[in-house]
């Protein structure tokens, strides 16, 4: 999104042999360490012709080698620590499937049977081929799609590994604070990596929803993501500043840039530090207005983060990344696990179940989607969902059946018609009595609401709020479909402002709509995490944000600093503005002085408060100078 931010404190100068990168901001914090460079397989092998009496030789190599990549799998299952127990062994689950895969077979074995190459040369073509199957090298593919290919060339490069003896292990032990720099990480290598010192992740692929930067931010760990030619430019050995705030990463920085890599860590350090320490403080306004701030999670293991973050209870769980990264769905039973697992770890705080919102951007190759022109506008969420009732209703008793174990709610996405919603509703009540009739408990009443995210929803809330029992306003999508601008599209995300007059005045209305019959509303979408936009929001008459855990002691320090009646002078403003720039101006003026800290990521310090730096020592030996200097963050 699109944010005023007060002006960058000036950029720090680098040394004339340091080179700066640029990439995605994945996971807050500055660090500074040595770099540990995990090399692409793919790029080191030598490319072999072979004679026919060699093929068996290379099919006997090539099968051998898919054995031990396995078995390196299961070795890294064994390792992963029990609170990411359930996401990554579904993942690695899922890697040991396509190691098995005949697609992949096939297709190595047709490359060394009719092309005559070596088992090496055979594996990294039926990478690429593959990897094509899923949409090439284009940018702007969809995230899910992006994943699935990079699954695909992660489970490549364990072969050519197995194929090259490499050892199974990527992250070797480490013994001084790392800054690891790959071409990816797959959810193996981080999990490998929990128990080592590493301090920072820079990686060339991915994006903020991939599965590294989801990694970085759980362990809190700086991370930039999306960092085009970092294996070319960035050496072992070198020392590097990865700035998680900024999306940048400086190799071999001078003196100053390492000095105010310093400061600007402790400044970030200081900033999150005294967040968090309001974590068990109420929300409230300056004056004494109380706002919920609740948490989006999409991993069950996110729960217990949200919960440390102050989280007042899950306002959007994505129960689709369940059936992502995976080649069966999942049962009744994992999910009922899952479910009433979040659920009690958040007891007695309430937990919003979302049902699956597959299809658009969000891809689960079990569902079998069609090929469509526009998949945003296509079979999705809850059109998916109805077109598959007995897939939606393993979901539905599945969530049924963890409503016994603590205050869960269930919505619906993407709904933009009464009657879909009525359809869902009749495939709850039958859900409820099959688990009645298999004599599993639910709660009492478990409250049906739905996400207000296509405009068509928005425009009727009157209407809607007759039969939800409760909203939740999905800006991102409202941007999409109500501005026309995919939400995938990097070039027109400048364009696609949740501060666009047009969703302001939807989100007053559907406010307006559920305080006429008393009903819950509350705000799901990434708009809610932003300092301004959320004063603008409890000025437009909500009562509710839900957004990542890692923004909610940030939003609650904003909120204290604001008034009332000031948000609601910004609303009034912001509902007759003409232009999206000219409702971010409004915000910037009247809070953006008083948010200058959360806007930057970085606290105000007093001077003595960033410790002096001791002796003349240069970039690398300060970076090696002892776990304080060396990892800033
Ligand atoms: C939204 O659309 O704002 C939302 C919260 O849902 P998602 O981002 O999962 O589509
Ligand atoms: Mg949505």
């Amino acid at each position: 999104m699109t944010t005023s931010r007060p002006p960058r404190m000036s950029e720090p100068p680098s040394s004339p042999s340091s080179i700066t990168l640029k990439g995605i901001a994945a996971s807050p914090g500055v660090a500074v360490g040595r770099v540990l460079v995990l090399g692409d397989s793919r790029a080191s092998y030598t490319r072999r012709r072979i004679t026919p009496s060699h093929i068996p030789t290379e099919i006997a190599r090539i099968r051998r080698a898919v054995e031990q990549a396995k078995q390196s799998l299961i070795d890294v299952s064994a390792e992963i620590p029990p609170e990411a127990a359930p996401d990554q062994s579904a993942i690695l689950d899922a890697y040991l499937m396509m190691l098995g895969d005949p697609m992949l077979h096939t297709r190595v074995e047709r490359g060394i049977r009719d092309e005559r190459k070596c088992a090496e040369w055979a594996v990294a073509q039926a990478s690429e081929e593959i990897g094509a199957l899923f949409g090439g090298g284009d940018r702007h593919r969809d995230a899910y799609i992006t994943e699935r290919r990079h699954d695909v060339e992660f489970v490549c490069d364990r072969l050519l590994r197995a194929l090259m003896g490499e050892p199974a292990a990527i992250v070797p032990r480490l013994d001084q604070p790392t800054v690891i720099v790959a071409r990816d990480l797959s959810p193996a290598d981080t999990a490998g990596m929990v128990k080592e010192p590493v301090i920072a992740f820079v990686t060339e692929v991915g994006s903020r929803t991939s599965h590294t930067a989801i990694m970085a931010r759980a362990l809190e760990i700086p991370a930039v993501v999306g960092t085009h030619d970092a294996l070319h430019t960035i050496r072992t050995g070198d020392v590097a500043i990865v700035d998680g705030l900024r999306g940048e990463v400086i190799v071999n920085p001078g003196p100053i840039a390492l000095e105010d890599a310093r400061i600007r860590s402790a400044r970030h350090l200081a900033f999150a530090r005294g967040l968090l320490s309001s974590r068990d403080r109420p929300c409230v306004t300056k004056d004494g207005l109380a706002v919920s701030l609740k948490a989006n999670v999409e991993l069950p293991a996110e729960a217990i983060l949200a919960l440390d973050h102050g989280a007042e209870g899950i306002g959007l769980y994505r129960t689709e990344f369940l059936y992502i990264d995976r080649a069966t769905q999942p049962d009744e039973e994992e999910q009922y696990e899952l479910y009433r697992a979040v659920v009690e770890a958040v007891a007695p705080r309430p937990v919003v179940l979302r049902t699956f919102d597959i299809g658009g951007d969000k891809f689960a190759s079990t569902f079998r989607l069609p090929a469509e022109m526009n998949p945003a506008l296509g079979l999705r969420a809850v059109r998916l969902a109805l077109s598959q009732p007995e897939v939606f209703k393993t979901q539905l008793r599945a969530m049924v059946r963890a409503s016994a174990h603590g205050d869960l709610r269930i919505m619906v996405p993407m709904v933009a018609s009464v009657h879909e919603l009525r359809q869902v509703r009749v495939l709850l009540n039958a859900s409820i009595e099959e688990v009645e009739q298999r004599g599993f408990d639910h709660a009492p009443h478990i409250p049906l609401g739905m996400m207000i995210e296509v405009p068509s929803a928005a425009l009727m809330a009157d209407v809607f709020a007759r039969e939800a029992e409760f909203f939740s306003l999905g800006t991102n999508d409202l941007v999409q479909y109500a501005l026309a601008i995919d939400r995938t599209n990097h070039s027109l995300a400048p364009l696609a402002s949740p501060f666009h007059p047009a969703i302001v005045r939807m989100i007053a209305g559907v406010c307006e709509a559920a305080r006429e019959r008393a009903l819950p509303v509350s705000i799901c979408g990434a708009m809610a995490s932003d300092p301004l936009a959320a004063a603008l929001l409890v000025g437009l008459g909500l009562r509710e944000l839900s957004m990542e855990a890692a923004a909610i002691p940030e939003i609650k320090e904003a909120l204290l600093r604001v008034t009332l009646t000031e948000c609601e002078e910004a609303a009034y403003e912001a509902l007759r503005a003409e232009s999206a720039d000219a409702v971010e101006d409004i915000l910037a003026k009247l809070f953006a002085p008083r948010f200058y800290d959360l806007l930057s990521g970085e606290a105000r310090l007093s001077e003595p408060e960033i410790e002096p730096d001791s002796g003349e020592c240069d970039g690398a030996e300060r970076a090696d100078a002892g776990d304080d200097d060396a990892a800033f963050a």
